[in-house]
């Protein structure tokens, strides 16, 4: 459609593997965990998968100047999970690949005719699970849209589209996903002290912890720019 997509490409890639290995029964670890060890981060993560125990999920960065062979071999993946769950054999791995992560966002959501939404308009890094989330928030602000537009309502509202669902990708997506990945990476003794005492304060205050859902929810953002109009901005 020849619309630009704004942004930059990380140099490293991200490297996903996935293992039935039940980390919450034999490591006592909740759905969703971020680690932020001063060397190197990981996520670990239950994904769908038929279970008991299903399939869970693990993303760290890769060097980016390693070859791709070497950095999906069976010595490297399997140290990779070992350095950070130790465990007496080796780990089970049903799929692993490598991602090249870019943070983007189309320069306009419509050109006559045609829309764009999900991937196609954003694009973001995993940490914080914003990318599908935000898809399926256009598609619920498209539709109601283009539903009011066949019933003959000023096409102009396919604007305010473009106008609502681009803001959020550029002002809150992109911000967000930017800083929850340089919060895992930071290997600065100082102020990863400041960022997780900040986090543990939060978390001890439940007005703030609200907050805080409601921000990393998605939920906040979105009420914000389903309030604006074409004439407001
Ligand atoms: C490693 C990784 C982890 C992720 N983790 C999360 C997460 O935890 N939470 C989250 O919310 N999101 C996550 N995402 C992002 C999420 O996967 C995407 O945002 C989502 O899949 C995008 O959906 P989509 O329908 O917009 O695009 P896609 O899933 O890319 O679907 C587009 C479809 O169009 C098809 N297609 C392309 N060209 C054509 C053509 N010319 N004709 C017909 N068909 C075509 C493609 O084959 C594809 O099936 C992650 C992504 C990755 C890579």
């Amino acid at each position: 459609m020849d619309i630009a997509f704004e942004g930059f490409t990380w140099p490293e890639r991200f490297l996903v593997l996935t293992t039935p290995f039940d980390f919450e029964a034999m490591r006592g670890m909740c759905f969703r965990n971020y680690i932020a060890d001063p060397e190197e981060w990981c996520n670990c993560f239950k994904v769908a998968g038929d279970g008991p125990p299903g399939l869970w999920r693990l993303v760290y960065p890769a060097d980016p100047d390693a070859p791709e062979e070497s950095l999906l071999a069976d010595d490297f993946v399997q140290n990779k999970l070992q350095n950070f769950f130790p465990l007496e054999e080796p780990y089970e791995i049903v799929h692993r690949n490598l991602y090249t992560v870019h943070q983007r966002v189309a320069a306009n959501f419509r050109k006559g005719r045609v829309m764009l939404a999900g991937d196609s308009s954003h694009v973001n890094n995993s940490i914080g699970g914003m990318g599908l989330n935000g898809g399926i928030q256009d598609a619920m602000n498209l539709a109601e849209k283009l539903t009011r537009v066949w019933k003959g309502e000023d096409q102009r509202l396919l604007d305010l589209y473009d106008l609502q669902r681009r803001s959020y990708a550029r002002d809150f997506v992109q911000e967000q996903s930017i800083q929850n990945k340089q919060r895992l990476e930071n290997n600065d003794p100082e102020s990863r002290k400041k960022s997780l005492d900040g986090l543990r304060a939060t978390a001890a205050n439940p007005e703030k912890a609200r907050q805080f859902m409601l921000k990393s929810s998605m939920i906040e953002a979105m009420r914000k720019v389903d309030a604006m109009t074409l004439e407001g901005s």
